[in-house]
């Protein structure tokens, strides 16, 4: 179930096959030149892209992905208008960093069994470190209180060092909750729009304890204040694969992993956009599942710009950050219910494949709908009548 960075690279040199083919990485990372790896599904003239791993402690959005390219493969899934990108990691330093420290505490020859023990013990101290927010030390991070930089295996010493070097300013244990790329940067906050001011802590209160306006495990958005401000590598890399589909993407699957939630605002003034993410929202809800019902999907008038994420969903169509585990605690407790942990990888690779079936549909269904409604309200009202309307012809066939 958990996978350490080596375990994934091997999954993904399988990958090479009849129906999945490999591209050149997208770029190879600043420190250890790990190749951020991008594969391509089908030939269509309409382009989805699925990107994991953006934060590194999220490791099950990677597992998910994995685990969706296997299906694919396996029952010979392919979408005839589509090509699918698959950007399985990232960040890989970023994976690297925090699976080796799970793998330093949980050693080569631990059972499913006591992992999945281990990890619910991290899911109870998690959860109690989020109800107890003014508490100076986090439970969670003491369970990984000896793990430290020397988890990293010495062949990546410019890595290793790096590592030393950011921890010493935050608390013992916290590479567990290591999110950012190597560099001690997170790739969602790595934006202009981000302001944190000189030491601020993380404004969630469960990392508590780890400083935003230092490279930190998380949360810091690099030197964001300054004129000289420029992307990480691992966001102007894919920014640049987005440029030049740009005008054929009809779908960006950004994979995160807690709550269950899809994120498909801030609303631009794009009506075609607004239109168009939310009804895909609605076809990639109908099989996940979240307690009794489904995943929630957040449809406020925000409008705010804070997140990397929020610019690409101003750009491009079809992008929707999808929190995948109604189960919390970053990066290891959601694999301590396994039923939690199979519900979340089957339902979301069902919505997949709903989801990608659908997309012609979806795109005529916005065609239609902006000839009839402009004004956002109504267009978020008139797609729950006619989604519903849908559903009930497909429900009773
Ligand atoms: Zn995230």
């Amino acid at each position: 179930m958990i996978l350490d960075y080596n375990e994934c690279q091997k999954i993904m040199d399988s990958f090479n096959n009849r129906i999945i083919t490999e591209k050149p990485p997208l770029a190879y990372t600043n420190n250890e030149k790990l190749p951020i790896r991008h594969f391509t599904l089908g030939n269509g003239k309409k382009h989805i892209i699925v990107t994991a791993g953006q934060h590194s402690n999220e490791i099950i959005t990677v597992t998910f992905v994995l685990n969706l390219m296997n299906y694919l493969i396996k029952n010979n899934i392919s979408f005839e208008s589509l090509t699918i990108h698959f950007i399985p990691i990232l960040n890989p330093e970023g994976y690297l960093i925090n699976t080796s420290a799970i793998r330093n505490k949980l050693g080569r020859n631990t059972t499913e069994n006591e992992i999945t023990k281990f990890s619910y013990e991290f899911y109870k101290k998690f959860k109690s470190d989020t109800q107890n927010k003014d508490s100076k030390t986090k439970e969670h991070q003491l369970m990984f209180k000896d793990i430290n930089h020397t988890s990293i295996n010495s062949k990546y010493n410019i890595l290793r060092n790096n590592v030393e070097e950011i921890l010493s300013n935050h608390p013992k244990g916290s590479i567990i909750d290591w999110a950012s790329n190597g560099n001690g940067i997170d790739l969602n906050s790595n934006t202009k729009k981000r302001i944190v001011k000189p030491n601020e802590y993380n404004w969630q209160l469960v990392y508590n304890n780890i400083r935003l306006d230092i490279p930190s495990p998380i949360g810091h958005p690099g030197n964001n204040q300054s004129n000289n401000f420029k992307n990480e590598l691992e966001i102007t890399s894919l920014k640049k694969l987005l440029e030049e589909l740009k005008g054929n993407i009809f779908g960006l699957l950004n994979y995160h992993s807690i709550g269950g939630i899809i994120y498909q605002r801030p609303e631009s003034n794009n009506e075609f956009i607004t239109t168009y993410n939310y009804l895909l929202s609605k076809y990639y809800q109908e099989y996940t599942i979240k307690n009794k019902g489904t995943y929630d999907i957040i449809k406020d008038k925000s409008g705010k710009i804070v997140s990397v994420n929020d610019h690409l969903r101003i750009n491009y169509p079809g992008n929707i950050l999808i929190e995948l585990s109604p189960m919390m605690g970053n990066p290891i407790g959601v694999f301590g219910d396994k039923n939690n942990y199979n519900t979340t990888i089957q339902s979301n690779i069902n919505s997949f494949i709903y989801t990608m079936t659908n997309i012609d549909r979806i795109l005529s269904l916005t065609n239609n709908i902006l000839q009839k409604q402009n004004n956002i309200d109504n267009i978020y009202q008139y797609i729950d009548k006619i989604y519903e309307q849908e559903n009930h012809i497909k429900r009773s066939h």
